[in-house]
């Protein structure tokens, strides 16, 4: 990987393509820096990024939690401080081809992963819910996932709209240590 300089480089080979991937680089260091290296990161994941994620509790991974069959990871891309996906650990995105047992620990670790967004943030209320295939709006409809997000009254209703971004609060660091201290005591209590 090339070395970054602050020095700034001649215009004259510069392609089009080129000139909107530095601005949108830009944009993400001035308004996103905490996100930066994750997609810095998140770049050179081989294959599945969730299946990645199974691979370890980690902040790298984003996995905060490994039950039997599932885990729980937080979103890359937040749409609020605190959200969650519960996945089966497991790759494949077809609901019905899990078996029993993976189901059952599937809905108890989504269930667990509600009681920690409710006791961490003490949300109004949360989105639950999963896009099932690609025509159903998922982004990694090959890696069953669903979305826990907690909602304050008049949280994304607004600023989304108006200047195509989202307000979140928290670094994903901070969100990270908030769970993984959650699980943390769990277990050992
Ligand atoms: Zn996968």
């Amino acid at each position: 990987m090339k070395k970054k300089t602050k020095t700034a480089k001649p215009k004259s080979k510069k392609s089009p393509a080129g000139d909107l991937q530095n601005i949108s680089l830009v944009k993400n260091v001035l308004f996103k820096p905490a996100r930066y290296k994750y997609i810095r990161k998140q770049e050179i994941v081989k294959g599945c990024v969730f299946c990645n994620s199974s691979k370890a509790v980690s902040m790298e991974t984003l996995c905060v939690y490994k039950s039997e069959y599932s885990m729980i990871v937080l979103n890359k891309f937040p749409y609020n401080s605190g959200h969650l996906l519960v996945l089966p650990q497991a790759h494949g995105g077809d609901l019905l081809k899990l078996s029993s047992d993976q189901y059952a620990d599937l809905m108890a670790t989504l269930k667990l992963a509600c009681q920690a967004v409710t006791d961490i943030y003490a949300p109004a209320a949360f989105n639950l819910g999963m896009n099932h295939g690609s025509s159903a709006g998922a982004g990694i409809p090959e890696h069953l996932h669903f979305h826990v997000i907690p909602r304050w009254a008049g949280d994304l209703n607004f600023f989304p709209l108006i200047a195509q971004t989202k307000v979140v609060i928290e670094t994903l660091e901070q969100t990270y240590q908030n769970y993984i201290g959650y699980f943390n005591n769990r277990v050992s209590s």
